[in-house]
């Protein structure tokens, strides 16, 4: 996980999207006002190419590369029709289950792009990887109406929000991912997403963080254009652009003393 910057595009299909959200989260409020059913429907299809592209075409959470737009994952930051605790079992409040950040669920602001591991439940009970619906919050103090949200203080990283490093950061002695200071987001964030028990994301850091090492020892050997290119490939790593680019950073950070004012 690294900070996202996503800004919000400026397109024509961008606005008139928004606009039918907008219409679609006005009619649902007026449902649960009236406390009749109400469903949510699939809206999000329409512009997960433009999620994918803001995120280079990796999971949110794992920063593995999903190959195409269509093997990623419109997620839900905060769950939108129904919530659980870390432990997957029901948030419940006054005796009934929470019905989910629906006042939510067509705001683009809580829309994420991850990989189908780290969003759905699967056949692994005992780690039970993935989000699904759970949204662990601090002293379990849950919004279960609009604008309640503020006070909630979530236990799971929002890369758009907020810096995942100031929570997470890469070991290189074993390619896994430790919070700081065993600190509880990081923590939990770790847990729910698999980051280290899945081999194949450990493998890609490992890569990621080799990588960028290979390359700073390249780097004294290469003059002109072959140093352009190597300084060429560092910056794109720098962009964060590229799958476990946590790991690529750390490897960064390591040579910042001594060669980064090289590179400007
Ligand atoms: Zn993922």
């Amino acid at each position: 996980m690294i900070k996202i910057n996503f800004v919000e595009p400026t397109t024509d299909d961008w606005n008139t999207w928004k606009e039918t959200c907008n219409k679609k989260k006005e009619a649902l409020l007026l449902l649960v006002e009236r406390g009749e059913e109400w469903e949510i429907d699939n809206v999000y299809k329409a512009m997960k190419d433009v999620y994918y592209a803001k995120c280079c075409g990796k999971c949110i959470y794992c920063e593995k590369k999903i190959e195409k737009p269509y093997q990623s994952e419109i997620e839900h930051y905060r769950p939108k029709k129904r919530v659980t605790f870390r432990d997957d079992t029901p948030v419940k409040k006054n005796g009934a289950e929470h019905q989910g950040y629906y006042w939510l669920a067509y705001d683009w602001d809580n829309l994420l792009l991850s990989c189908q591991v780290c969003n759905k439940p699967n056949n692994d009970e005992e780690n039970k990887l993935g989000k699904r619906n759970r949204f662990p919050v601090e002293d379990n103090y849950y919004a279960t109406s609009p604008g309640e949200e503020t006070n909630e203080k979530p236990l799971l990283i929002n890369p758009t929000k907020e810096d995942p490093r100031d929570y997470i950061e890469y070991n290189p002695d074993n390619g896994y991912i430790d919070a700081i200071k065993n600190n509880n987001k990081g923590s939990i964030s770790i847990e729910i997403f698999g980051l280290n028990i899945r081999d194949d994301l450990v493998d890609g850091r490992k890569e990621a963080y080799d990588k960028v090492n290979a390359l700073f020892a390249k780097l004294p050997y290469v003059k002109g254009v072959g140093r352009q290119e190597v300084l060429d490939k560092l910056e794109e790593i720098k962009s964060g652009m590229h799958p476990h680019a946590i790991a690529a950073f750390a490897a960064i950070e390591e040579y910042k003393k001594d060669v980064l004012p090289v590179l400007g």
